[in-house]
């Protein structure tokens, strides 16, 4: 979509520093970081909002992308968490849907 931002991303019309991408999928830095290690992980084919998936197999491969994501900061053993904000309670901002992928420091619980 010519005004996602996160299509603009994956299409290298916005620069991002990309830290893990393969044929689907995406992982570049968080612009506003809030941990050592904080990407977002999205499909590089627009779907809005996490209420919108419809295809299992897609979903899945997100998730291997974030997985692989965590192995290339470097975070993958010593721990992760992913989040995907869906909506306006949760505070979604970007509706191209994506994962945070926050790490690096021990982080606390329940998330606010
Ligand atoms: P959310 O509130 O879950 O929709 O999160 C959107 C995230 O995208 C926020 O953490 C933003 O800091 C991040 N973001 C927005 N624009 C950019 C950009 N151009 N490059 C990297 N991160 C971005």
């Amino acid at each position: 979509m010519a005004d996602c931002v996160f299509c603009r991303i994956a299409a290298g019309e916005i620069p991002a520093k990309v830290v893990y991408e393969d044929d689907g999928f995406l992982a570049f830095e968080d612009i506003s970081g809030q941990a050592p290690v904080h990407l977002v992980v999205i499909p590089r084919r627009h779907v809005a909002r996490l209420t919108d998936l419809d295809d299992a197999g897609f979903a899945g491969g997100w998730l291997l992308a974030a997985n692989q994501a965590a192995r290339a900061a470097g975070v993958a053993e010593s721990g992760y968490r992913l989040v995907a904000n869906c909506n306006a309670d949760a505070g979604q901002e970007v509706f191209h849907i994506h994962m945070h992928l926050l790490g690096g420091r021990r982080l606390g619980w329940p998330p606010g």
